[in-house]
């Protein structure tokens, strides 16, 4: 399930075979969705039987599936290590997103996310990330009773920092455009990332799908406190970062994202120190209006204020949308993904003794 083209082939040259049965199998999986070798009919059967015996092609069980009331859905899917990740398909009337996970949890604890705070256990395996397309794919074809192309679009949005667990989110994303598996463009694959610098520029030069960059902060004292892996690398190295990924494309756009959280990063300087900070960028900015979670102290700005600090930006020149929350009834909004997560960082129980202490 995760092994993309190059891998794929190596894989068959090593048992004796010729390296095209790699595009042959990975149209049956990903594809047609057969998962029992038995049905790949173009293959000899001492070849069915010997990958029946020896090749693992197993994709994440449902545990739940909930829907919406504006039509998003969600799954969580229970993955080894007795752990449970989620994913998010969200459909509107000229695409549908699948929103993917690439960690189970996450190690960056940025302050106003629920992720963060559930710890961290295991980056997902290549095959547990292409899974998720997987399933979504060829349950919504099912269901929606059609060939065409349900999940038009990939964002790397769910749990985790997709930067950190590198090798397998660039296999899983070259099989996502892989002409003999999903098929989807570059353009069409969305990586968004805390921060991670020298697996910006990494991925620029193997897998350059379009980036967007959760920022949350115009100034660096502000954004240590969201988002710790500032301390890291700093507002100036990322941005130096995004320059040089856009460098050799004359239309492409870093997105950042922009989380509004009510007093905090929402007051009028910050927008304007926004604004400057996008004059130096080939950009735009996606505000996303807070998603509450049980336990946060942060509340969403209010409408009025979401719309003021976008006309403040739109004002100096700078391509502004606001995110249209979705799925929240049925906490799959952005940075309400907890899923179950083993932790194994402390970090999910100090959470829990904040919020003990806070009832009490
Ligand atoms: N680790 C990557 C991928 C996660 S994407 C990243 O940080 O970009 C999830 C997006 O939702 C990020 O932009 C994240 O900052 C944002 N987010 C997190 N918690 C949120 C919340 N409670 N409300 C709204 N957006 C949130």
């Amino acid at each position: 399930m995760g092994l993309d083209r190059q891998a794929m082939e190596s894989y068959f040259i090593s048992l004796g075979e010729k390296s095209f049965r790699a595009a042959q199998v990975m149209k049956w999986i990903h594809q047609m969705g057969v998962t029992d070798f038995e049905q790949m009919t173009n293959l000899s059967k001492p070849l069915r039987q010997s990958l029946a015996a020896q090749a693992d092609l197993t994709v994440p069980d449902i545990i739940s599936d909930n829907l919406s009331i504006d039509g998003t859905r969600k799954w969580l899917l229970k993955v080894p290590g007795k752990s449970a990740i989620e994913m998010v398909f969200i459909p509107e009337e000229s695409r549908g997103t699948l929103c993917v996970s690439s960690q189970v949890g996450c190690t960056l604890n940025c302050s106003f996310c629920a992720t963060g705070k559930q710890g961290y256990n295991r980056d997902l395996t290549a095959a547990e990330i292409v899974g998720q397309v997987w399933i979504a794919k060829h349950l919504l074809a099912r269901q929606y009773q059609t060939d065409s192309r349900v999940v038009s679009n990939i964002v790397m949005m769910g749990m985790g920092e997709p930067l950190m667990n590198f090798d397998n989110v660039v296999s899983a994303m070259r099989i996502m455009q892989d002409d003999f598996c999903f098929g989807l463009s570059k353009r069409r694959i969305t990586l968004s990332t805390a921060g991670v610098v020298p697996q910006i520029d990494e991925l620029q030069r193997q897998c350059p799908v379009s980036l967007a960059v959760s920022l949350h902060a115009p100034n660096d004292s502000l954004r240590n406190e969201l988002v710790p892996l500032n301390k890291k690398y700093p507002i100036e190295q990322l941005l130096a970062a995004c320059n040089r990924y856009v460098a050799d494309s004359n239309r492409a756009r870093v997105t950042f994202e922009y989380v509004m959280l009510d007093g905090v990063n929402d007051q009028l300087e910050h927008a304007h120190q926004l604004a400057e900070l996008m004059k130096q960028v080939p950009s735009k900015v996606n505000l996303i209006p807070f998603n509450s979670f049980t336990g946060t102290d942060y509340k969403r700005s209010s409408n009025s204020r979401i719309n003021r600090f976008r006309d403040i930006l739109h004002e100096a020149g700078v391509i502004v949308t606001v995110r249209r929350t979705r799925g929240d009834d049925i906490e799959a909004a952005c940075g309400q993904l907890a899923g179950d997560v083993m932790d194994r960082t402390n970090r999910a129980e100090k959470f829990r003794q904040t919020l003990v202490e806070k009832i009490q």
